[in-house]
């Protein structure tokens, strides 16, 4: 498979970009380590004109901060420095640990976290080549009109399959968005739409400048993957549990004072399930209250037949690696 035919620009500084991005348009996109945007573009399912490069910004390769005070990671950090950062590996270990599961080593030293932030939504009737998509006449995310996984359904179910997006959810991490018209900070937990479309809160025009997380100031948190080759595959489920004790440090009888349990690789946005923190909280980490938050995960999994595995039995693991991702943080 073949690239189309694109410009290719490399700003030096944000203003440039942004500005770049600005002027180009809708027909224009941004582009990192290329890992998830040259893949999508040799399978014509995005097909930008103009290709900016963010990786020569100075600014989104920097981390600054501990966990002390809350750390900044740019967006163009890649995942291989993030697994070997040691800031990152002391204060954040979850982040590294979720990383480290991404794709290969020769992806990861391409891949950046930005681009992980940002991926495309995946389903087994999309992630094919041109041909391939042709012969079934398309489907809505990409030049058809219907759903093939739910037929009757007018939106889209691709699936979010980014390993570090549920562990950003959990952990309470803000995004850093910058364009013409000035610059936000967002939550995590609010930057993900239910639509395998329309996916992210953010506008094409914006640049993802850097990731901001919070002192961890008594909070530890797990990620658990299912997927099938250990190698390289990307999750089927994610799961990623949050819990702050009451102290500061998990020992026994330390009560849970905040909680959550975040699942990724089910639907078009990770899923939080409240209940399953509601059980925690106020309690402290034992059998039985892993159990019961085992249990609520299980029941609010509701995986499509759109990736690997039979999708009932992937709702089943959704039990299976809630109790491993709390066991880990007793
Ligand atoms: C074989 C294979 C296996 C993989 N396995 C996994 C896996 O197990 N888990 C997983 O999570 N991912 C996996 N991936 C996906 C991908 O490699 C990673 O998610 C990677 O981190 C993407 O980063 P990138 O820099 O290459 O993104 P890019 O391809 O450069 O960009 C991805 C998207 O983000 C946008 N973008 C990038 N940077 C910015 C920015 N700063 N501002 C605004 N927009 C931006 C691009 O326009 C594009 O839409 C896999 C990919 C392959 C090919
Ligand atoms: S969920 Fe439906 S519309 Fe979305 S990519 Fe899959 S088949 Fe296409």
């Amino acid at each position: 498979m073949r690239l189309p035919k694109f410009e290719y620009r490399t700003p030096r500084t944000i203003a440039e970009a942004v500005k770049i991005i600005g002027d180009v348009g809708p027909e224009a996109q941004f582009v990192a380590g290329g890992t998830d945007l040259y893949p999508n573009m040799k399978r014509r399912q995005q097909m930008p004109k103009t290709v900016i490069s963010v990786m020569r910004l100075p600014e989104p390769h920097q981390v600054s901060g501990d966990g002390k005070q809350g750390l900044v990671i740019g967006a163009s950090v890649t995942l291989t420095e993030i697994c070997e950062n040691e800031i990152i590996r002391r204060d954040y270990p979850v982040i590294a640990s979720a990383a480290r599961t991404i794709s290969t080593p020769i992806l990861r030293n391409m891949g950046t976290i930005g681009g992980n932030l940002l991926l495309d939504t995946r389903c087994n009737y999309y992630d094919q080549n041109y041909e391939w998509r042709k012969a079934i006449n398309f489907c809505l995310k990409k030049d058809g009109d219907v759903c093939w996984v739910a037929p009757g359904s007018s939106k889209c179910w691709a699936v979010q399959s980014s390993d570090l997006v549920p562990v950003m959810v959990a952990i309470g991490a803000k995004f850093r968005l910058v364009s013409t018209l000035g610059e936000r900070l967002i939550d995590a937990a609010g930057f993900y739409n239910d639509d395998g479309i329309d996916y992210l809160q953010k506008r094409p025009d914006e640049l993802l400048v850097d990731i901001h997380l919070p002192p961890t100031n008594g909070w530890r948190a797990s990620y658990q993957k299912l997927r099938r080759r250990g190698a390289f595959d990307f999750p089927v489920l994610g799961v990623a549990a949050y819990v702050k004790y009451e102290d500061g440090a998990a020992v026994d009888n330390q009560l849970i004072t905040d909680a959550r349990i975040v699942l990724g690789g089910i639907a078009p946005a990770p899923v939080q399930v409240s209940v399953a923190a509601q059980t925690l909280i106020g309690k402290s980490l034992s059998d039985d209250q892993i159990e019961a938050a085992a249990e609520a995960a299980y029941v609010k999994a509701r995986p499509l037949d759109n990736t690997d595995f039979v999708y009932q039995w992937r709702k089943q693991m959704a039990r299976q690696y809630t109790i491993r991702a709390l066991r880990e943080l007793k």
